[in-house]
Formats: C-alpha cells, sequence, structure tokens
C-alpha cells in the first residue's frame, strides 16, 4: 500500500508539550533547552506586526512567492531575489530537495553525528546514505566525505556550524574542499546556527555561491530569528536549479503570517545582535565550565553545546535535570548530551547540577 522505502522508517518523536511533562513530572517550573530555541525570545517588532496583520486576509491565499520577504532577505544577504526558495521551516526545504533531486539507489553523503532530517528524507526516496563519522574534535571529516564520493553521489550535506556538534569549518577550509567535489554533485550548507558564530558573517558560504555553482546556503529564522513557531525557512540556489524545486514545492507553503512575522523579525537586527552578544557569553561560560569540570565536549560556535556526561551517564543526568526542571537532549550520541544554552541564570543552575552529578559519580564519597 506505501512506498517500501517508508517501511522500515519510524514517526519522529515529538518531545511531549511542555505543559503536560511539567504536570506529569509535577514541577513549579520547567524550562526546554532541547530544541536549540532562543532563550531570549522574539523581537518584539514581530508581535506588532502580527497585531497589525490585517484579518481580513485570513480567507485570501497568502502570496505564494513571499515577495516581500523575498525581496528584504536577497538584499540582506546580497543574493538575487530569484535564487530563494521559502520553505514552511527549512524542515521542509531539505524534504524539497531530497524529493527534487534524489531517486532510488542515488547515495547521499553526510557526517556522523549530524542534523537527522537529511537522513530521514534520502531514505524517503530510496537513496542510500553515507555516513562519514567526525573527527575526534568533532569537526567533519572533509577527506574522508570526498573518499565516499562514487558515481552515484547526488548530494553532500554540510552543516555549518553542525548540529550537534557545534563546531564550525573555515570557508578557507571548504573552499579547498568544494574544489575537489565534481560539480553535479549538489553541496548543501546548512546555516542554521551561522549567525551566532563570532565572525558572522565572514564565516557564511554565501560568499562562495557565486565561485561553485553546486553549491546551497541553508537558513532558517527558526534559531537566532527566535521564530520557530512560524515555520520560515529558506535556501540560495544556484539560478539554474531554482525552477526544479518550485516546481516541486507546495504552492502556498508560507502563510502570510509568517511571511509577515519574518520580514519584521529581519528588520529587526538590534535584537539579532543581542541574542549574539547573550549566547557568546553564555558559550565562553559553558566552556569554562566544561574545562573545569574535565568533561570531554567539543568547541561550538552555536547556542548549545554538546558534552561527554561524567562517567558516560547520559541518561542518569539527563534525568536528574529533567527532575530539577532542565530538559536537555540525549539520544544524540551514546553517553553524550545536548543543551541549549538559557539564560545566565538558567546556565548556572544547569552547571550546578552538573558538578553535584559528577562529584557524585567520581568523588571521594562515590559509591563504588
Ligand atoms: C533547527 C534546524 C533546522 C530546521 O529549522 P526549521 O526552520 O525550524 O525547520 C535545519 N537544520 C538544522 C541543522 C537545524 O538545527
Amino acid at each position: 500500500m506505501f512506498k517500501p522505502t517508508i517501511h522500515q522508517l519510524h514517526p519522529y518523536t515529538p518531545e511531549k508539550p511542555l505543559a503536560v511533562l511539567k504536570e506529569e513530572l509535577g514541577l513549579p517550573q520547567l524550562v526546554r533547552m532541547s530544541a536549540n530555541e532562543n532563550p531570549f525570545g522574539t523581537s518584539v517588532k514581530v508581535q506588532q506586526a502580527v497585531t497589525n496583520w490585517n484579518f481580513t486576509q485570513s480567507r485570501d491565499y497568502p502570496d505564494g512567492y513571499a515577495s516581500q520577504l523575498r525581496t528584504a532577505v536577497a538584499k540582506h544577504l546580497d543574493v538575487a531575489a530569484e535564487q530563494l526558495v521559502f520553505g514552511n521551516g527549512l524542515d521542509e526545504v531539505i524534504a524539497l530537495i531530497a524529493r527534487t533531486f534524489l531517486s532510488p539507489g542515488d547515495e547521499v553523503i553526510e557526517p556522523w553525528p549530524t542534523f537527522s532530517e537529511y537522513r530521514l528524507h534520502a531514505q524517503i526516496e530510496g537513496a542510500t546514505v553515507i555516513d562519514v563519522p567526525v573527527t575526534e574534535t568533532g569537526n567533519f571529516d572533509l577527506s574522508a566525505m570526498a573518499q565516499a564520493l562514487t558515481a552515484k553521489t547526488k548530494l553532500i550535506w554540510v552543516c555549518n556550524p553542525n548540529n550537534p556538534t557545534g563546531t564550525l569549518l573555515s570557508i578557507a577550509t571548504l573552499t579547498e574542499w568544494l574544489r575537489q567535489i565534481p560539480k553535479d554533485v549538489l553541496v548543501l550548507m546548512d546555516e542554521a546556527y551561522i549567525e551566532f558564530t563570532d565572525d558572522y558573517p565572514a564565516t557564511s558560504a554565501i560568499s562562495l555561491l557565486s565561485k561553485f555553482p553546486n553549491l546551497v546556503v541553508l537558513r532558517t529564522f527558526s534559531k537566532i530569528y527566535g521564530l520557530a513557531n512560524f515555520r520560515v525557512g529558506f535556501g540560495v540556489f544556484p539560478k539554474q536549479l531554482v525552477n526544479y524545486l518550485q516546481t516541486v514545492r507546495l504552492p502556498y507553503n508560507l502563510s502570510s503570517i509568517a511571511q509577515v512575522s519574518a520580514q519584521a523579525a529581519l528588520a529587526d537586527q538590534d535584537f539579532v545582535a543581542m541574542t549574539r552578544k547573550r549566547v557568546q557569553q553564555a558559550r565562553d561560560s559553558w566552556e569554562r565550565f566544561l574545562t573545569q569540570t574535565g568533561l570531554p565536549h567539543t568547541r561550538s560556535q552555536t547556542n548549545f553545546q554538546f558534552f561527554q556526561a561524567p562517567k558516560m551517564q547520559a541518561s542518569a543526568l539527563k534525568k536528574r535535570l529533567l527532575q530539577q526542571g532542565f530538559l536537555v537532549r540525549d539520544g544524540l550520541k551514546p553517553g553524550w548530551l545536548r543543551v541549549t544554552f538559557g539564560t545566565e541564570v538558567q546556565n548556572t543552575a544547569v552547571q550546578r547540577i552538573i558538578e553535584t552529578f559528577q562529584a557524585e559519580l567520581t568523588g571521594p564519597n562515590a559509591l563504588k
């Protein structure tokens, strides 16, 4: 009845709604630090834009070309407006790419661990996913990724900075590497977290688009713009590929509210700068903490940190944190947890809990 490729797959299990989980655990407070959302919320300009939106337009279909948002994004990134393809979240653009370019038997190369949607959508299309483990430092093994190329390779996913390791590859390194990739293999650079990096915008591959005709840069409004609920992401594609994607894309995939809020969010670069600054401070505090406690971790350039739990006890630590009102992410690599940065107070609280947990496991009174 269904496509054979679906047979082995499982639906994404979203976390329980925060309110439900809080109720179940009887917690007075529960902070989600598991989904890489913006701890500082959303620009107030977005609220104004949504409130001012003309409700009588509810019965009209939205602008299927997202014209105003398109013009604003193109100007902001200094790319051509017709290079942009918008999605209902970047997730939808990822699905769209798989649906447009992959046939059964094709091969897709990705690092491991990385964002899980690349694999899922490749598998739905019947493609084979080649996982190339990241190095000890959490960075991509670029030469191994190039060596994994075969005549069947269609796509290479490069999440930069990578989720969940948080590590960033330099533009110089990427440029060198891109030279080795055949021009008929599409390289997808997922820059969901790029605005959090210290040297942004110099860290972005947008500047490489004119040099490499097989390069695509992907962005989202869900992370630094704090707009995850409204579902807006986009890709900057080589012009000659845009029509294929636009053919496959659903005609009205972005509601007007989504378009209006993304445009308002983009216009408020002060909010973005404030978020970046506070995230950088959080990053410093987490780096110091993990160095002091000696817990293995990767070098983050994002709004989250990936680290090894004391004695690899990731699920026990996750449980402890949950009991004390903090939800973090496990299941990405055995023994490791990913924590999204919170406010200063939240970060300190989580760090204290980890310290206590570590002391119980390894201190002089540790149970043998
Ligand atoms: C969050 C995330 C996305 C998806 O973002 P949405 O726009 O909310 O769908 C894509 N890629 C990576 C690496 C992410 O972490």
